[in-house]
């Protein structure tokens, strides 16, 4: 999409520091990270949210992640990595290219992507298990 950032990235129109590429996906750092080597590992193709990514696409996807979440933790980090996915704008998704957010972590670095817990009423689980069940 021509007013895309990221697919103006992947056509080199704007630039990017770029840790890994392969046909389906690159990786770059994220220009503004959350800890100093969060990368953004995202597909080539332009989609929306991971939804948008096809079934035979998006497990290249997670092991290009997961190839990544281990150079990052033996580069920079401990062992420790967030990977976190904004889908849709309630999300916090600013970006609406699909992207896979790779954060290392470290002790005491002070990162907030933690909620607070809500509580289930009585039956509410069997609910929401019955509900999410019909649209598997
Ligand atoms: P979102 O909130 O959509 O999940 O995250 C978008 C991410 O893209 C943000 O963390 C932001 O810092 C990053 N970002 C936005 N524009 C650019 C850019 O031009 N270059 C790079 N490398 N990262 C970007
Ligand atoms: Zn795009």
């Amino acid at each position: 999409m021509e007013d895309c950032v990221f697919c103006n990235i992947i056509k080199g129109k704007i630039p990017a520091a770029k840790v890994y590429e392969d046909d389906n996906s690159i990786t770059f750092l994220d220009i503004m990270p959350a800890n100093k080597g969060h990368c953004l590992v995202i597909p080539k193709k332009h989609y929306e949210t991971m939804l948008d990514i096809p079934d035979d696409q998006i497990s290249n996807l997670m092991k290009t992640a997961k190839k990544v979440a281990k150079a990052i933790s033996l580069s920079v980090g401990n062992g420790a990595y967030n990977i976190v996915m904004n889908n849709g704008q309630a999300a916090g998704q600013i970006v609406p290219h699909a992207h896979i957010h790779i954060i290392p972590r470290f002790d005491n670095d002070a990162l907030k992507l933690s909620w607070s817990h809500k509580k289930y009423q009585a039956k509410e689980m069997e609910e929401f298990t019955n509900n999410i069940k019909k649209f598997l």
